[in-house]
């Protein structure tokens, strides 16, 4: 039975486990790119494993969604990030590069290998054949460290193009009708792999704006394979000795299959609030629009800002539409600079922006109120764009070109421009913004602002573990209950000590104080504590105020992985009403922890009531080993 090409890549790369899906797999990660935003928490968390040069083959430091200076604690943050990258063999893009997934596309990306980020978007390699996951700061730490890579094994669905888009039907209106048909949730546990004959009529950058957007189908990741297209690709980034060519085997068999008739599809769009709310242009034509961004990782290519500026040429946006472009790269900038193509958006009455996430992260360009933002853009849930009542609409950016002119959503199949745009056989490459690593590590000083707080460390299981109740919260508590994420706070998102001010303060507020004073305790919760994102500081800042445990009724499956990966119990009362019978600042103390740990069961006297509560916890072996050691980073430093 012949592979898919998921399977050849993660056959290539196996470390453990067995390739059947559903089973845990390790996977030997050669690449690994960060952005700033989550990039000053995976380096911190570098540091603390204290690993003087990175194993990968190649890793990369972005600089590209916190742009804005309004204070010092971005530019704090960039020159740490800087410093600690040059000092520990990472690779620096600096701020003005552009996106980091169009820039490692275009400078890094290579056929065949694998890439973690700690970006969710990180899937956008795969339009150049990588096997290209998102994961959190703490994985891409270990990733760098040379730790081996854990993921469930997923199913491989196969999406097979077949025939020619037409004119004004783009890569982004693939990924639209596959969103439609799979929805946001139907990509879980799967990778998203490409083929059929309609393949061979997509470039790279098309083919990454439907692997970039394959994250909000939920999947692992998404692929292309490595063909001639990916060839010239490679070539016209004078990286032609990367090339190789990749593809499933004949007889390659897939868990499901999605048929896709290119010649049929019509300009798509993702009405508001979430990218699977799709529906035909031509549907809803007429809508008055407010605002169009076009850039992001998604759509700022190139080919992408070639076509926008032959539809712009000659003509005035609407008086009613700010029209704000974003070229995805420095390279992009530079070639839309040479040929003029910049000259007739600005002449046009574009706003340009520098190449960076900027409005796709809410980073300025908020809309008015009730206004209607069309974006070329990967998500639209409520509030993204910065304001709460506007809509947001996902489209091409021949859509948004279109409808930027007419000041209403226009089908721009109904527009007569000839936008025929060729790749070029050469883009200008200058990779004077990417600092390269440090020949000797040693010597180089890694400067931390205010804002850069130490990494906090836990210890060694100890056997005798003690503390006060120190909050007993309620059923369905957030991880922005835990750690609440606001405008105010972002910044501050390397800065531990400060976060730790305002942990699980939405449900009381005197509890961080509390802690202190206490020297640490445990926290008690109700069913499905932890649930909503995947925040890491969700965990972090209660092991900076000293938890120890967490006694809950049940835990949401990734911060129970995030408590474990710091080293706090989680612990699962075996008798639900025994949550009932604790009271604040009760006294709780466990004996024997190590031996209790291991066997799954572990008692919990309950000094000031004279209870004794059985608790379970469910840990894998390595689950075991990290919550002995103290937590991810100590077993890594003790491997
Ligand atoms: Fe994330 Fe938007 Fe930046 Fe892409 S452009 S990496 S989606 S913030």
């Amino acid at each position: 039975m012949g592979l898919n090409l998921t399977q050849k890549i993660i056959k290539d790369h196996l470390l453990e486990g067995e390739m059947i899906s559903g089973n845990e797999i390790g996977i030997k990660i050669d690449q690994t790119l960060t952005q700033d935003s989550t990039g000053t928490m995976a380096y911190l968390q570098l540091e603390a494993m204290e690993i003087d040069k990175v194993k990968t083959k190649r890793s990369v430091a972005y600089i590209d969604h916190n742009m804005l200076q309004q204070g010092f604690e971005n530019a704090d943050d960039h020159k740490y990030i800087q410093t600690v990258a040059h000092k520990h063999g990472v690779y620096f893009s600096r701020p003005g590069n552009g996106i980091c997934h169009q820039v490692h596309l275009e400078r890094f990306g290579v056929p065949g290998e694998t890439l973690l980020g700690s970006d969710s978007h990180t899937p956008t390699g795969g339009g150049i054949g990588m096997l290209a996951i998102g994961a959190g700061g703490l994985d891409v730490a270990v990733a760098m460290g040379g730790g081996t890579y854990y993921i469930t094994m997923p199913k491989v669905v196969n999406v097979k193009l077949t025939g020619n888009l037409r004119p004004f039907v783009t890569a982004k209106d693939i990924i639209l009708e596959v969103l439609r048909i799979m929805t946001v949730k139907g990509g879980v546990g799967k990778v998203i792999e490409y083929t059929g004959d309609g393949v061979s009529t997509l470039s790279v950058p098309e083919r990454a704006t439907i692997t970039n957007m394959g994250a909000e189908l939920g999947a692992t990741t998404s692929i292309f394979q490595s063909d001639e297209v990916t060839h010239s690709f490679l070539k016209a980034q004078d990286r032609d000795e990367l090339w190789k060519e990749l593809k499933a085997d004949s007889d390659a068999v897939y868990d499901e299959t999605i048929n896709i008739d290119l010649n049929e599809l019509e300009p798509l769009l993702a009405m508001p609030h979430s990218p699977d709310n799709v529906e035909k242009v031509a549907n809803i034509a007429g809508l008055k629009v407010d605002q169009v961004c076009i850039g992001s990782c998604t759509n700022s290519s190139y080919l992408d800002m070639m076509k926008v500026s032959k539809i712009l040429k000659g003509k005035t946006v609407n008086p009613n539409v700010s029209l704000v472009i974003a070229p995805g790269s420095k390279q992009v900038l530079n070639m839309l600079a040479q040929n003029g193509a910049l000259a007739d958006m600005i002449a046009a009455g574009a706003r340009i922006l520098e190449s960076g996430c900027g409005p796709c992260i809410g980073m300025g360009q908020a809309p008015a109120t009730e206004a209607v933002t069309l974006r070329t853009f990967n998500r639209n849930f409520k509030g993204r764009c910065g304001t709460v009542s506007a809509g947001a609409y996902l489209l091409s950016p021949e859509t948004a070109a279109v409808s930027a002119l007419a000041g209403e959503l226009t089908d721009p199949m109904t527009c007569t421009t000839d936008i025929d745009v060729t790749m070029p056989d050469k883009f200008y490459i200058n990779d004077n913004m990417v600092v390269p690593p440090a020949e000797d590590g040693s010597k180089v000083e890694v400067v931390k602002g205010p804002n850069i707080k130490p990494f906090p460390l836990n210890e060694e299981l100890k056997d005798n573990v003690e503390g006060k109740a120190l909050i007993i919260v309620e059923d369905n508590i957030t991880t922005d209950h835990i750690m609440p994420s606001n405008a105010k706070l972002l910044p501050f998102r390397s800065n531990i000590p400060h976060l730790a001010n305002y942990c699980l303060t939405p449900c009381d507020e005197e509890f961080p104080a509390r802690a202190k004073a206490n020297g640490g305790g445990m926290i008690v919760g109700g069913d499905n504590y932890g649930q909503g994102s995947s925040r890491e500081h969700a965990a972090l800042v209660p092991l900076y105020l000293g938890i120890k445990a967490v006694l809950a009724k049940s835990f949401a499956r990734i911060h129970k992985a995030n408590l474990i990966n710091s080293g706090i119990l989680p612990l699962t009362f075996a008798d639900i009403n025994d949550y009932d019978t604790i009271s604040l600042n009760d006294e709780l103390k466990m004996e024997n922890v190590i031996d209790q740990v291991k066997s799954g069961k572990i008692i919990v006297h309950n000094e000031s009531k004279k209870l004794d509560y059985e608790m379970n916890i469910e840990l894998s072996d390595k689950e075991l080993k990290m919550i002995l050691a103290g937590g991810k980073i100590n077993f890594i430093k003790n491997m």
